[in-house]
């Protein structure tokens, strides 16, 4: 038993909801020189889903053609995904998000960010948007340990992610963390910390995915010489169950895999084959009731 982010929309809307992505082409402070140049040492850049463009309206009206008439009655979230998307001056923020929030068919904004681009006017913003639709801010946690963001790269310290998490808490802004599995320089079960850090802040939302080894990252480069182990299937989804057992039973998981370029892929290679990995997972979690060994910790 788990609370998928499918009933929480269901719950939310009455309806099938579709993903929208965006590219609105910001950049990441990781990237620009702010606090690094090289990104994180797994990142490829640009979001693969998104429907590059210059006007978020011809984004969305592309994004709405691929899914076709299965999606004729539903609802959708656009979702800004590519780049640290509250990474802009205010008033552009604004302009960009009450833009596409505006329309009446998106029922929803999803921002994928980082902790360290949440300024006290990116929160009031957030905060005002999600006043008037349902808003999910993605936070780029991976790993609760500090050595092992800081030998990829994360560019800030958990404690940034935390005053992150309280500052978004109790601002209708609904907070998902993200979790990759199998990263190296920590314990094989490193997710299980972060998901269990992660787990202090109730968060509203959780996404899981392994480590994928991207052509042209340095952190091919550290797989080329061995320094990267790499999960099996079965260990992974046994590793994201026992993440779900210390999850509080309200978090809702959008995601227990990823959708790594399979272009670029070079490793796990069966993290190409999404249906497989979604098959295992659902025989796995027949076992698994979300919150079983969650202590009900809460942060501060
Ligand atoms: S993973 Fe996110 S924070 Fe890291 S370099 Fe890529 S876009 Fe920037």
């Amino acid at each position: 038993m788990i609370h998928t982010f499918d009933e929480e929309l269901k719950s939310l809307f009455g309806r099938k909801v579709w993903k929208l992505t965006l590219d609105a082409g910001r950049t990441c402070p990781n990237r620009d020189g702010t606090c690094g140049t090289g990104g994180c040492a797994f990142c490829a850049g640009g979001g693969r889903f998104a429907a590059a463009g210059d006007e978020p309206d011809e984004q969305l009206a592309r994004a709405r053609a691929v899914l076709g008439p299965k999606a004729d009655g539903a609802g959708f979230l656009a979702y800004f995904q590519s780049g640290t998307n509250t990474y802009a001056p205010v008033d552009e923020l604004r302009r960009s998000f009450w833009g596409v929030l505006a329309r009446p068919e998106i029922l929803g904004l999803c921002i994928g960010t980082r902790p360290d681009c949440l300024p006290d006017g990116v929160l009031a913003l957030l905060e005002e948007l999600a006043r008037v639709k349902p808003v999910w801010v993605e936070l780029g946690l991976q790993t609760a340990s500090d050595e092992a963001a800081a030998a990829f790269g994360r560019g800030y310290a958990t404690e940034v992610f935390d005053r992150a998490m309280e500052a978004l808490a109790g601002t209708g802004v609904r907070r998902v963390v993200h979790v990759i599995a199998g990263l190296p320089d920590e314990p094989e079960d490193g997710a299980l910390q972060t998901a269990a850090h992660a787990a202090r802040f109730r968060p509203e939302g959780i996404k899981f995915h392994v480590l994928n080894v991207l052509r042209g990252t340095p952190m091919e480069e550290r797989f080329r010489r061995g320094e990267v182990p790499v999960m099996s299937r079965e260990r992974y989804v046994a590793l994201v169950c026992d993440c779900i057992r210390r999850l509080p039973p309200e978090t809702a998981i959008h995601r227990l895999t990823g959708d790594g370029d399979k272009r670029l892929l070079i490793a796990p290679a069966w993290a190409a084959d999404k249906k497989r990995v979604l098959n295992a997972f659902a025989a796995a979690l027949a076992d698994v009731r979300q919150g079983e060994a969650w202590k009900g910790e809460s942060a501060g």
